[in-house]
């Protein structure tokens, strides 16, 4: 029964007015404002993690609300250096204007990472639905042969992944996330079942730790990360090629326990406006949806 429950509630959830997304969603995003996600910083900090900050939002409608999304990241990057906090960014090319203005894209990136570099920090690049794989990854590889300090991220529910991996550790030295992938693909290009994903996640870690990259272990899914620990370990991986990966209010039991251990822990720390779609996508993924919504309705 909760199950058909959370199946219901999980195909509603556009539909729910947007307060009641607000309280349940909340505890997925820092607040609207720098501050929160600066407050937020520097309160994992303080448990032990390292972060990275989001500024929500996706596919820019025109070329001002890319350069203000490229303005608002360079004042993080600049309030970081100032707190002296341990975080880098996150960004989403589609938010520079990869789909609508693509050399306008390339030119945010190429000034956004100057000025990251300059404060001595790190870009990573977000990976979006696969509409995106390739032009993302041409473009990551442009900007990897002049700026070191940027990253990509592969999906392991992607069967062209294992590829992907291959091919950039044929490039300049590596520093990439791997996750298992959010958006809903069709079946001819990503596998679907949970035990095919996660296969097909530790053959991919496999090559990069292998490959000398540097690795990013994105899931809050314990066996996959307690086996991806496991994995660093036996092939003697250096605490800086690995650290463990998990999004703001999800799992924090396990972050928290894996920081305990002396694994290095960080935390995904989205803020903004435009916190809606983002909110929808973690609370497709929440298996006690129906428990947290209903409490929210009723509340
Ligand atoms: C740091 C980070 C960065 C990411 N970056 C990207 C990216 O660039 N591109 C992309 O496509 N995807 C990205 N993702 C999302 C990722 O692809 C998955 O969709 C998401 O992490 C869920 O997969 P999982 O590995 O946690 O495993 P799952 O099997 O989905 O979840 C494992 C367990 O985690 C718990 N859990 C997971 N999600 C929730 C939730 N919302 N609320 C409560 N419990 C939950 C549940 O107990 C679940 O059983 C990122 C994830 C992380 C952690």
């Amino acid at each position: 029964m909760p199950g058909l429950l959370d199946a219901a509630i999980t195909r509603a959830l556009p539909l729910l007015p947007k307060p009641v997304v607000w309280r349940v969603a909340r505890r997925y995003i820092a607040g609207t404002r720098r501050e929160d996600a600066l407050g937020t910083i520097g309160r994992l900090n303080a448990a032990g993690m390292v972060a990275t900050v989001d500024l929500l939002g996706e596919h820019a409608r025109d070329p001002a609300e890319a350069d203000a999304a490229v303005a608002e990241y360079a004042e993080v990057l600049r309030e970081i250096r100032r707190g002296n906090l341990r975080s880098n960014i996150s960004v989403k090319l589609t938010h520079f204007g990869l789909k609508t203005d693509a050399a306008g894209c390339e030119r945010r990136m190429r000034g956004l990472l100057e000025e990251a570099r300059s404060l001595g920090n790190f870009v990573r690049i977000d990976m979006e639905d696969s509409s995106c794989t390739d032009a993302t990854l041409a473009l990551y590889r442009r900007l990897r042969s002049d700026f070191e300090n940027v990253g990509p991220v592969l999906q392991a529910y992607l069967r062209r992944t294992p590829e992907d991996a291959r091919s950039l550790l044929g490039g300049p030295p590596l520093n990439v996330r791997i996750c298992k992938g959010i958006y809903r693909e069709p079946p001819e290009i990503a596998w679907k079942a949970h035990d095919e994903i996660n296969r097909n996640y530790l053959l991919v870690l496999e090559a990069l730790l292998n490959g000398g990259a540097s690795v990013g272990c994105a899931t809050h899914d314990e066996p996959l990360a307690e086996a991806a620990i496991a994995m660093a370990r036996r092939l003697r991986i250096s605490p800086e090629r690995f650290e463990c990966q998990m999004l703001l209010g999800v799992r924090e039991d396990l972050s928290a326990r894996l920081e305990a251990s002396g694994q290095r822990v960080r935390i995904y720390v989205p803020y903004g406006e435009e916190w809606h779609a983002y909110s929808i996508r973690r609370l497709r993924e929440n298996p006690r949806i129906a428990r947290y919504v209903l409490r929210a309705l009723f509340r």
